[in-house]
């Protein structure tokens, strides 16, 4: 049973779908030339014996002929075409049926001429069965059952009918032809063998090729995907502008960036925590992607910033139109499970212009953004030709201070603090300047924000305080130098621990105090407060600056180690003409008095004002109408006027604010 079960196994078609096409493309090109070889060999045969009957002659090979050509054709066509498993697999098993029925047909049709011819025809008989069969099996080797058939089918009819015969050549004859096609057939085993192996091998090699295909094309969505929201990330942006802006230009066409930016983000993460911030980021990609048109990209480039790539909509109109769109989809509130959190987005559009990269496109993008987080808050601005000006402008200014000699381009200048209690100058702030080389003198108003951009402000600060330090050694003890910190170095450890560094080196008792503002507390308390303590270790004195323009709660300022509060000079500038600056005012003087630090007005420039502020309890006064910021030789000539009885008489000490 098994033997039998052997024998059918030896005699079908292979199992394995890669090794039947692979076969089945071989013999496309080497069937047709077994029937080509068949057919000239079967006609020579038929034309030496001239003297057999017609249908021996004549019908006989005709119609092996027409088979022939029939084959030749069905192989011709199926190549070079792709052939389903199912059909290669019955292209095959009719390749067996029929090579066992020809090598019949035509072994019988050859051994019947025997009798028509002389001993040459009968030995070209022999040899044309002999070395057609060798050639027809060389044909089939890439299908052993076919091969072994054919091989068997010629072999046997012929051994046994030239033993027949009794010719001892003809038996000689049979014997060679059994041992060739013996070896043969061993041969052609051997090299089936390493053909199946061959596909075997190549398919688990194109199995394993398209596993790490697989692999890598999931390593690569997820290289160009944002897990938490979905949407593409930052990779995928850059080289999705890059086409979107080749193809644009080689359409001749416009293409426009967007960013959007959510505004103090941080917060939502202090306030709810970070999990909750991960959900608002969620919904805040789906209202994104619930508005953008199928031909938009939107990815998200980390944190809470966003970008859109738009290729239909590029007129200032359109962008705009979006924009406000965009913007005002973040305005209602996010329901969280921590609760309800309102936020706002600023965003900045900017359309391609010929010879545009994707770097200059996106950096008009990036600045319009940072213009309408600063000047357009909650809304969207598009890039124009004003802008275009100004952002040569900070590029410009960004290059010089990248190059810049720091220690000698940035020198400090001081600016009185006016004590109405000690009736004298308490101290002085400390403001930065920066004379470039390149660009003259730029205002402390651009260069600081630019610098904190850059990640630069850390080296500043530390300039500002070293110069500050070597002039406060030169002061007398009871005045203090009070320099600005930026909301950047307060959030930096290695910051914090290279001014205490610095302190540290010009010994005590340190006369620097500090001004840091709102932003730098709201960041992150905790690591404020941290910041402030090592300060504080050095003998320092911390003042809020800018009171009142940010959003610290008075609950901040409490848990915070203050010891006073500066308010800002818009509320000094409109004290006068305004009740609500003056309440303002007042609770803050009264807030002070009740934590016990003291309070400093910052901007006075008009007499009128210093009144009202004296009349609101204001202790500490800073502004033009007390002195502009100046030179150390004009603070060190200011000091030594006071020295010689200086005192609280106003015209003789103030002149106009000028
Ligand atoms: P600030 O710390 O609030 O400094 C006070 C600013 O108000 C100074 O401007 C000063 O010149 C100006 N000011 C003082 N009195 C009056 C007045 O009566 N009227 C008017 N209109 N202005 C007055 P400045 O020097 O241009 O500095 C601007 C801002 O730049 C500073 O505001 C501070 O935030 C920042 N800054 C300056 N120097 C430094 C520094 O060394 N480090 C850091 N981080 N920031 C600095
Ligand atoms: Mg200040
Ligand atoms: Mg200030």
């Amino acid at each position: 049973m098994s033997g039998l079960k052997t024998i059918k196994q030896f005699f079908a078609v292979p199992d394995d779908p890669n090794l039947v096409q692979a076969q089945a493309r071989a013999f496309t090109r080497q069937v047709p030339l077994m029937y080509g070889i068949l057919l000239v060999n079967s006609l020579a045969l038929a034309a030496t014996h001239d003297s057999a009957p017609d249908l021996l002659r004549l019908y006989i090979p005709g119609l092996l002929t027409l088979i022939c050509v029939l084959r030749i054709m069905f192989w011709l066509r199926t190549r070079n075409q792709a052939t389903s498993d199912a059909k290669a697999r019955r292209m095959l098993s009719s390749t067996v049926y029929i090579s066992a029925v020809l090598g019949v047909g035509f072994s019988t049709w050859a051994l019947s001429l025997y009798r028509y011819g002389g001993p040459f025809q009968q030995s070209h008989i022999a040899f044309y069965m002999g070395i057609t069969s060798i050639g027809c099996v060389f044909c089939l080797m890439h299908l052993r059952a076919a091969a072994t058939l054919v091989a068997l089918c010629v072999v046997i009819p012929f051994t046994a009918f030239f033993v027949v015969t009794g010719n001892p050549v003809f038996g000689a004859l049979a014997l060679n032809l059994i041992l060739v096609v013996g070896g043969l057939m061993s041969i052609l085993f051997g090299n089936y063998r390493d053909f199946a192996e061959l596909i075997a091998s190549r398919s688990e090699m194109e199995r394993k090729q398209r596993q790490t295909q697989s692999l890598s094309d999931e390593n690569d969505r997820l290289a160009n995907v944002d897990s938490m929201t979905g949407l593409p990330n930052r990779r995928w942006f850059d080289r999705h502008l890059e086409a979107a802006l080749a193809l644009a230009e080689a359409e001749g066409r416009q293409i426009a960036v967007a960013r959007l930016d959510l505004d103090s983000f941080k917060s939502v993460n202090d306030i709810f925590g970070q999990i909750t911030g991960d959900r608002v980021l969620v919904e805040v990609a789906q209202r994104i992607n619930a508005l953008r048109r199928p031909s938009t990209m939107v990815a998200r480039l980390g944190n809470d910033n966003f970008a859109l790539i738009l290729v239909e909509m590029t007129t200032e109109a359109a962008l705009q139109s979006c924009g406000d769109v965009l913007t005002a989809a973040m305005r209602p509130s996010f329901d969280t499970k921590l609760g309800i959190v309102h936020l706002s987005a600023s965003a900045g559009f900017a359309a391609s212009k010929p010879g545009d990269t994707a770097d200059t496109l996106y950096d008009r993008a990036d600045y319009v953004t940072w213009v309408a987080k600063r000047e357009a808050r909650g809304r969207a601005m598009v890039f124009s030709e004003c802008h275009a000006a100004e952002l040569s402008r900070v590029r410009r200014m960004e290059h010089a201070l990248r190059t810049a000699d720091l220690d000698s381009e940035i020198h400090i200048v001081f600016q009185p603090q006016f004590d109405v209690a000690l009736n004298r100058i308490s101290g002085y702030e400390v403001l930065a300047r920066w004379r470039s080389p390149l660009l003259g003198d730029v205002s402390p108003v651009d260069f600081i924000p630019m610098a904190e951009r850059m990640g630069m402000i850390s080296k500043i600060t530390q300039t500002v305080l070293g110069k500050a330090l070597t002039v406060s050694a030169k002061l007398p003890r009871s005045l203090r130098l009070s320099v600005n910190l930026s909301a950047h170095d307060l959030a930096s450890t290695t910051t914090i621990e290279a001014i205490v560094a610095l302190v540290g080196k010009f010994g005590k008792p340190c006369r620097i105090d500090f001004e840091i503002n709102e932003t730098a507390v709201m960041r992150d308390l905790e690591q404020a407060s941290d910041g402030l303590i090592a300060l504080l270790a050095l003998g320092s004195r911390i003042a809020l600056d800018d009171f009142g323009t940010g959003h610290s709660s008075l609950t901040h300022v409490q848990k915070l180690p203050l010891d006073r509060i500066k308010v800002d000079r818009s509320f000094v500038k409109e004290v006068i003409t305004d009740p609500t600056s003056r309440a303002i005012v007042k609770t803050t003087v009264d807030l002070c008095r009740n934590l016990g630090i003291s309070c400093v007005f910052e901007g006075i420039e008009t007499e009128e004002q210093l009144d009202v502020l004296l009349g609101l309890g204001g202790t500490v006064m800073q502004g033009y109408l007390f002195g502009r910021p100046m030179s150390e030789e004009a603070m060190f000539e200011q000091l030594s006027t006071q020295h010689k009885g200086w005192h609280f008489q106003r015209s003789q000490m103030f002149g106009a604010a000028s």
